[in-house]
């Protein structure tokens, strides 16, 4: 299973496109407004996986909040998935705690679910299906 992208945490997307692109040299991919989730999210290229930059649209957004408890950072890890259904079936029974009781529609049309990080060593973790 491979690591589909990194979700960060940034108070200004356009602050922090700079180091990725013109320090780090990854190549953008796109921006895109997930309102569902009042987040504008940025994407890098690096090797087979990616960097979402994620940035709160509103003040009430899960991203607003992690940065007020938390300060910026890492906010989750994605893993790619082929069957989304499974692997959150996998999850449940094992007795893991899970956000979405089932997959919706996240950035770049992907069917996406969250595994709660209190019963995840303290780690969001996103699987992620192509759409
Ligand atoms: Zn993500």
């Amino acid at each position: 299973m491979k690591i589909d992208h990194i979700g960060i945490a940034v108070k200004s997307l356009e602050e922090a496109k700079g180091l990725y692109t013109r320090v780090l040299g990854l190549e953008w991919e796109q921006d895109e407004e997930v309102h569902t989730e009042a987040v504008r999210v940025s994407f890098f290229k690096t090797g087979e996986s990616h960097i979402e930059l994620l940035e709160a649209l509103s003040d009430d957004s899960a991203i607003a909040r992690f940065i007020d408890k938390k300060g910026e950072g890492i906010h989750h890890l994605a893993f790619a998935v082929d069957d989304i259904g499974a692997a959150l079936e996998k999850a449940r029974v094992e007795g893991y705690q899970l956000i979405d009781e089932s997959p919706r529609r996240g950035a770049g049309g992907k069917l996406v679910a969250f595994l709660h990080p209190k019963s995840t060593n303290g780690v969001l973790i996103e699987l992620c299906q192509k759409g």
